[in-house]
């Protein structure tokens, strides 16, 4: 092409994209919480992380530290750079864990729960996590972790999406109603219309809901009974990995 006194060359690139390459469409909600680190729901399947080994080993640092006399010293600055790389890694492992388990199942898209919404109730109030609610413990975890899985996700080509956690633990995942035929009774979420989920399931379930299509009301008898039965996976001490529950014996220390 000629124009203005110059010859231009133009290219035209055709690029395939092969299907392989396309993200997969998978989605996965997950649910942050206090005994259950993690939460998540995959649709047809949920996992749960307890925080058991966490817990442990703060309480464990906790109990160190005031045995030293002076909390300036070099003991108890070692126990601390101690106890943040252990969470450290535990945190990475997570994250880790999490990733490779929704690339396995096909996930392109994972929905966490708002973390705002961690700290308040329903009317906006601190919520009051009782004698061993160790709020920074959690603040600090849910931060680092959440950043943990953003660029861990983004490595596999999995996108995280935020989204509100209001009303997500209230709301029923099958039926789509928060009314007052809903109860939550030793960590199960019994609703009317006869769903009996475990309680951090039906709230993973509603986040991972929040970027689909208006599956919940669409009158279909969807078998549920997943959200009964989470897996669990535990922190393996001994591995330094997570696994399932059945496969985790982990010794006293
Ligand atoms: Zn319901």
């Amino acid at each position: 092409m000629y124009e203005h006194g110059i010859w231009r060359l133009h290219f035209v690139c055709r690029v395939s994209i092969d299907d392989a390459e396309l993200p997969d469409d998978g989605v996965a909600g997950i649910d942050l919480g206090i005994c259950n680190l993690a939460t998540i729901s995959y649709g047809d399947e949920s996992v749960l992380y307890p925080g058991g080994a966490l817990k442990e080993d703060e309480y464990y640092f906790a109990k160190k530290r005031a045995e030293t006399d002076d909390s300036a010293s070099r003991k108890a600055r070692r126990l601390d750079r101690k106890r943040t790389d252990r969470r450290t890694h535990f945190l990475h492992t997570l994250s880790k864990d999490i990733v490779s388990e929704c690339s396995k199942r096909g996930v392109g898209t994972i929905v966490v729960g708002d973390l705002g919404g961690i700290r308040e109730d329903e009317n906006g109030d601190a919520r009051n996590w009782g004698k061993h609610g160790n709020l920074d413990l959690h603040g600090w975890a849910f931060d680092r972790s959440t950043s943990m899985l953003d660029y861990k996700a983004e490595e596999c080509g999995i996108a995280v999406v935020t989204k509100s956690e209001r009303n997500t633990s209230k709301t029923c995942s099958e039926c789509g109603r928060s009314d007052d035929r809903q109860r939550v009774q030793r960590g199960l979420y019994v609703c009317e219309c006869g769903l009996v989920a475990n309680a951090d399931s039906n709230g993973a379930e509603n986040i991972r809901q929040k970027v689909l299509p208006n599956l919940a009301c669409d009158g279909g008898d969807r078998d549920n009974g997943w959200l009964a039965q989470p897996a669990v996976r535990l922190f393996d001490c001994s591995e330094g990995r997570f696994a399932p529950r059945e496969q985790v014996v982990n010794r006293e220390p």
